[in-house]
């Protein structure tokens, strides 16, 4: 077949309830087999609700089928009270900490089970990132497959683990916001991927949601391969359904159904939010006129019914929507979804998540300073902190903004093509369906005010001019800035004048000048960053309603930084690959494509292949102490029976039956690598170890990809191994033409090091 074309895959495939969902599949066969055709409709998509739940499917009470709410989003409950504000998956991807993930993961989820939604509209693998501008990227983990997935695998596992669906979306190749949905008579834009960057990039971290149980997958607006993300049968019946061996249901982004019968057959299994034009009545027809075989229903009921009682849902679970007041405004019962053993986790996620990339003449940690002075829009909370009544409200920081005065212009940058800031305060997330509503937040300045309270130091602020009096005497200034994302639209660049000119104006005048940006993506920062008084700088991403709290730990020296880089910064807007989005021109003005021409190589992958030196490379981030790496191991997994079973232990191809995410055997582990980590400073801190392989494929591959990472926390003086364990899927790559993962034979490179830049352990294994 040809790029940019997707392959017909029929018919859709039935769940087969292997492996873990044997038994919630025999329980939604025997209640789907006591359905009506009427009711096995109407679970497909979704009705009105007095509630604020995102989408609502009804219940069928006869059968004890409570229906089903589904809510926004990956980074906590949006457009209702009492819930809280975790890190955004940027900050997460941050952190390296698959632990924190988890943790993470199983206090969001809790508080959605608290508040009876049944899914939770989230986590995001996708967009990965490949467009830099894309307004979404903060909602993701990294752009590097690995990573993502690694966390993906934690926060489904979590929040699954407290009996909440996980909907890991958008699948697939929604990578950028303009034209993500068709506008006029110009359809949407089309991601054309081929077969082997779609396995190796975009499908890799989808594949760990599936292989983690993930009950539900979200298709996306775009179009894959001039196909509907939602109607298109290669991405969903082939490679979801059938290669991945995916359990549950296919639910479609918010209005992103196009057609009717093309969606049914092409494996799409609810509608939402409601039944529209295509469904419903029409999918009545559709099998009573035989269009479509009622096994197909059934199958689509299985796998909606599936899911609620893996979950354990039919047990014990809150009524849906239970604590979705539908308008805040008026008298509510309240309930109350904070969990206060999962402060810490807050706390924590918040603080891992800051990246340090300057710190020069020890500006950090702070000293006992005297007086400091705070500048900048992004220090202070937001004037306002408004309840939210439904979804025509798009929260984000402590505001609530609606998507007309997004659009309008509220959030400009002082010049033509800047970056949006949030000039109203510091943010807390992005904006769109995955903003956060939370209860309380803590900015930078509320958290300094308390610290130099209780130190006696003297605060100068001023937040509100782009040239501001610096009393030359401060022992530090500080300058926060924020770099805005949302949902709906692409941002037009990667720094802001405004912002730049400010950083720029006091440094000129105060020479310990430290600079922290809150960024919902990439944020370029040459324009001052070799300033000579610019001591410190820190990408503080999207933390959550602890900011500022964990930002003071930071600054103090209370916390120690350990949050590396998910992404490149490059020192030109140029050097990216895939910087701004595609856009309809030429003959296709009608039908934009989207080419995905680099292939694999994005991110650092394109930096090491062309040899472009960033400005942070991708896995960097500063410390108060100092690493180092020694004791490199290499090993090929040994059978432990037979020698034929180590003979297909390194076959070229995997063997084994499909499970939730494909071969089984893709996860056996084959080499496995130990590396000693010192910490030779004076401080306590955690490092985040990283692996990269090199394929034998030298010249056709990544010169290296991340493998794995490990972030042991470790005393001064102090040493810890690390190990990691590279699974077949680690060390292959996609056989196009075999249609399977193969390892390659030959001579593979271990790099384990700091950063992707700062890998001073190189082994060898030979395959
Ligand atoms: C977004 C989804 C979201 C849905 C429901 C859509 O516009 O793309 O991420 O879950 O709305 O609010």
């Amino acid at each position: 077949h040809f790029y940019g074309q997707s392959p017909p895959v029929y018919p859709s495939p039935n769940m087969t309830g292997t492996g873990l969902w044997a038994d919630a599949s025999s329980k939604a066969r025997d209640m789907v087999g006591k359905m009506t055709l009427a009711e096995k409709i109407s679970l497909t998509s979704g009705v009105n609700s007095n509630t604020s739940c995102s989408g609502f499917t009804p219940s069928i009470p006869r059968l004890n089928f409570t229906g089903l709410c589904l809510s926004d989003a990956g980074n906590g409950l949006r457009a209702t009270d009492f819930v809280s504000s975790w890190p955004s998956g940027i900050h997460v991807g941050a952190s390296w900490n698959k632990a924190l993930a988890f943790q993470r993961g199983a206090g969001m989820g809790g508080e959605f089970r608290t508040k009876g939604v049944n899914v939770l509209l989230g986590p995001v693998v996708g967009p990965a990132g490949r467009v830099v501008l894309s307004g979404r990227n903060w909602e993701g983990f990294s752009i590097d497959p690995y990573l993502a997935g690694s966390l993906v695998s934690e926060t489904v596992s979590a929040i699954q683990g407290v009996g909440v669906i996980t909907s890991t979306k958008h699948y697939i190749g929604n990578e950028q916001e303009s034209y993500r949905s068709p506008f006029g008579d110009t359809e949407a834009v089309s991601a054309n991927i081929d077969d082997r960057t779609m396995h190796e990039l975009y499908l890799w971290p989808f594949q760990d949601a599936v292989h983690a149980g993930s009950g539900n997958i979200m298709c996306s607006y775009n179009r894959v391969n001039n196909s509907y993300g939602c109607a298109n049968s290669k991405t969903l019946n082939g490679l979801l359904k059938t290669e991945l061996g995916f359990q549950g249901f296919v639910v479609s982004d918010w209005g992103a159904q196009h057609a009717g019968v093309a969606t049914t057959l092409g494996g799409m299994d609810m509608a939402m939010p409601g039944a529209g034009v295509y469904w419903g009545e029409h999918l009545k027809s559709s099998v009573q006129n035989g269009t479509v075989p009622e096994t197909r229903i059934d199958d689509m009921a299985m796998r909606i019914i599936a899911p609620w009682y893996q979950m354990g849902q039919d047990q014990g679970f809150p009524t849906p929507g239970i604590g979705m007041a539908s308008d805040l405004t008026k008298p509510h019962k309240i309930v109350d979804a904070r969990n206060s053993s999962f402060r810490s986790t807050l706390f924590d996620g918040a603080v891992e998540g800051h990246v340090l990339v300057k710190n020069i003449r020890n500006a950090l940690p702070l000293n006992s300073p005297k007086l400091m002075s705070i500048y900048g829009y992004s220090a202070k909370n937001p004037d306002q902190n408004t309840p939210t009544s439904g979804s025509s409200s798009w929260t984000f920081g402590a505001e609530s903004y609606s998507w007309s005065e997004f659009f309008a212009g509220f959030f400009t940058g002082s010049a033509a093509g800047d970056i949006p800031i949030a000039f109203n305060g510091t943010i807390y997330s992005g904006g769109g369906s995955g903003a956060t509503s939370q209860s309380l937040a803590v900015s930078p300045f509320d958290a300094i005010v308390q610290q130099a309270y209780d130190d006696g130091t003297a605060l100068f602020w001023d937040f509100t001019t782009d040239s501001p009096g610096v009393n030359p005497m401060s022992d530090a200034c500080f300058v926060f800035g924020n770099a805005f994302a949302t949902e709906g639209i692409d941002r037009p660049s990667t720094h802001d004048t405004y912002t730049d000119g400010l950083v720029k104006h006091v440094a000129d005048r105060c020479n310990n000048t430290i600079v922290v940006l809150h960024n919902a993506g990439i944020r370029l920062v040459d324009q001052f960053v070799d300033h000579p008084n610019v001591t410190a700088l820190i990408f503080a991403h999207l933390p959550g309603e602890a900011s500022g709290k964990a930002l003071v730990s930071l600054l103090y020296g209370k916390s120690n930084p350990s949050g590396k880089l998910p992404y490149t910064v490059a020192r030109n807007e140029s050097d990216y690959v895939g910087l701004g989005p595609d856009l309809p021109e030429g003959e296709f003005a009608k039908f934009p494509q989207s080419n995905f021409t680099e292939g694999v190589l994005v991110d650092y992958r394109h930096f090491d292949a062309k040899n472009i030196t960033p400005r942070y490379e991708f896995g960097f981030g500063l410390s108060y102490t100092t690493f180092n790496y020694s004791n490199l191991s290499v090993q090929k997994t040994v059978a432990n029976s037979s020698s034929s079973s180590s003979a297909a232990l390194f076959d070229q191809y995997p063997t084994g039956a499909v499970l939730e995410g494909g071969q089984a055997d893709l996860w056996d582990v084959l080499v496995e690598v130990a590396a000693d980590v010192g910490n030779t400073g004076a401080v306590d801190g955690a490092e985040v170890a990283q692996l990269y392989v090199g394929v034998p494929k030298k010249g056709e591959a990544p010169v290296r990809q991340l493998r794995g990472f490990e972030k042991p926390f470790i005393n001064a003086t102090q040493t810890a191994t690390v190990r990691f364990a590279l699974t077949r899927r680690d060390l292959s790559v996609w056989d196009t033409v075999a249609q399977r993962w193969s390892l390659l034979r030959g001579e593979y490179t271990i790099e384990v090091g700091g950063s992707s830049r700062d890998l001073p352990l190189v082994g060898k294994v030979t395959i």
